[in-house]
């Protein structure tokens, strides 16, 4: 993981390093040498390990609470007597999340 810079390691990180140039991360604004960020296809927007990180686990865990939440409501519709899974379902439902996930961050990257 890339590691970010205060004012004074900048100073002296350029010091050392006259040929590098820094990165700053879109989201935190945080600074980093040149090439240790991530970046997006077709785009010149960086983003630090970090913030990709917290990213990805907010969008999962939302996702993951927004399905639980439909599944929650299909039960009670039609008054259910268990909520129970069979390892084969649930194997399909994590499939199924990664697919969307895998979806959601396509279409977000492109409009980017
Ligand atoms: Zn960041």
């Amino acid at each position: 993981m890339g590691q970010k810079l205060s004012a004074s390691e900048i100073e002296q990180f350029a010091k050392d390093n006259p040929n590098t140039g820094f990165d700053t991360c879109k989201y935190c604004n945080g600074i980093e040498p040149q090439n240790d960020m991530l970046s997006f296809d077709d785009s010149d927007i960086l983003i630090c390990e970090e913030c990709n990180d917290n990213k990805f686990k907010e969008i999962e865990d939302e996702l993951d609470e927004s399905i639980d939440e439909v599944f929650v409501t299909a039960h009670q519709l039609f008054e259910t007597k268990s909520g129970d899974i069979t390892p084969e379902q649930s194997e399909r439902l994590d499939s199924l999340k990664k697919q969307i996930f895998d979806l959601m961050l396509e279409q977000v990257k492109q409009n980017l």
